[in-house]
């Protein structure tokens, strides 16, 4: 029997035809399709400003650097998230610390951020940036969020590398009503690939011209930005430390041809998520609960199963051929991080869900009959603690 993963790329014969174009043109990277891709992303969000890069990870650190974030500072991010929203504190020399989650959405709660905010104002330790993460794809109480921004004077950089398509309040996820800048990825398990990739959206457009800067060794042609204008066609300034964090005109064709499906995409995962809700209503599994006003893109199906039968659930769906996955190990239980001072019970909620945690297989290509395999596995090893799947 086939093995199920637990994400993967749905491409289509115009992705490879696209891909295929800009093989044969003269560009295949600094090239026209990065431009065109980072507009059409930029539409779809109803954002004023699209700068694509490398990856998600190199997107989030050249937004703290844009934000001015460095040693010294201090960001806050949820626990319940990829290693890379806290990582990019770090590569700028800045502090970290994470802020619990709420038990039913799994995103940060805004309830241990108020309370977390008045110890650190009496303190002297604001954080300088918050990176609420949109948890397999819905977003934080990002009013509540923004209120608090206002309130106690952070920047907020939304990792919603699993939001693309989502909405908030009414607009696309990334439209920059609630976030100082979005950040999203494009690795093939998320909802649009283009190989690697990732790209970031923000109104200010003084922060897209710092982050296009970075991306690109942090060098300028624009004469008006020259200390030294005027030496001819060659010139260039290298006005501050960048990186090469550049997306290729291949990768941006294929996120372009990908975006023609995005509604599409965002569609056939509401509809399996509706079907998984519909078969697992009356088994004994949490599932995630609505934030208000979020509509998810659904990155991620997690469920909670309790933690005396989690280990044997998945190995039993492991052994029967489904990619069944766990998101996440609580950033703060990494060593490097563990290193740094964490310790286990800093975020209780975050390790109580780890323990329970378990991530059902929800891909645009998953079959009705796959995702029945899947259900029909996890009632048989729930029912019996016997592995009897794959029949
Ligand atoms: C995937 C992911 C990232 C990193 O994305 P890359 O494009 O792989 O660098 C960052 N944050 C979250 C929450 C992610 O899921």
């Amino acid at each position: 029997m086939s093995f199920i993963p637990y994400g993967r790329q749905s491409i289509s014969e115009e992705d490879i035809a696209a891909v295929n174009a800009v093989l044969r043109s003269d560009w295949l990277t600094q090239g026209p399709m990065i431009e065109r891709f980072e507009q059409a992303v930029a539409q779809r969000c109803e954002a004023a400003h699209g700068v694509a890069v490398c990856n998600a990870t190199a997107a989030l650190h050249i937004a703290c650097l844009a934000l001015d974030l460095g040693p010294g500072d201090l960001l806050w991010t949820s626990p319940n998230t990829f290693v890379a929203s806290a990582n990019c504190a770090r590569y700028c020399g800045a502090e970290v610390d994470f802020v619990d989650i709420d038990p039913l959405t799994l995103n940060l709660s805004v309830t241990a951020l108020a309370t977390k905010l008045e110890n650190a104002e009496r303190a002297g330790r604001l954080p300088k940036i918050l990176v609420p993460v949109a948890f397999a794809g819905q977003s934080c109480d990002m009013a509540a969020i923004q209120r608090l921004a206002h309130r106690y004077g952070f920047k907020v950089i939304e990792d919603a590398s699993h939001a693309i398509g989502a909405r908030y309040a009414g607009r696309p996820v990334g439209c920059g009503a609630q976030a100082d800048i979005t950040v999203f990825s494009f690795h093939p398990v998320k909802i649009v690939t283009t190989g690697e990739g990732g790209l970031l959206t923000t109104k200010d457009a003084a922060v897209a011209e710092r982050l296009r800067r970075l991306r690109s060794h942090g060098i300028t042609r624009d004469p008006a930005l020259m200390h030294a204008p005027g030496q001819g066609a060659w010139y260039y300034e290298q006005l501050e430390l960048g990186f090469n964090y550049r997306i290729t005109d291949i990768q941006a064709a294929l996120g372009l041809s990908q975006l023609d499906r995005l509604e599409a995409f965002i569609a056939r995962r509401r509809a399996l998520v509706a079907r998984y809700r519909d078969r697992l209503a009356e088994l004994p599994v949490g599932l995630i609960g609505d934030q208000a006003l979020a509509e998810s893109a659904w990155h991620l199906f997690p469920i909670r199963v309790d933690e005396a039968r989690r280990d044997r659930v998945f190995a039993g769906m492991r052994a029967a051929g489904i990619g069944v996955n766990l998101h996440y190990i609580p950033v703060h239980l990494q060593p490097y991080y563990q290193a740094l001072g964490f310790q286990p019970g800093d975020f209780p909620e975050a390790e109580r869900y780890y323990a329970q945690a378990l991530s059902l297989p929800l891909y645009a290509d998953l079959s009705e009959e796959q995702q029945d395999r899947v259900v029909k596995c996890l009632v048989g090893l729930l029912d019996s603690g016997v592995v009897q799947c794959g029949s």
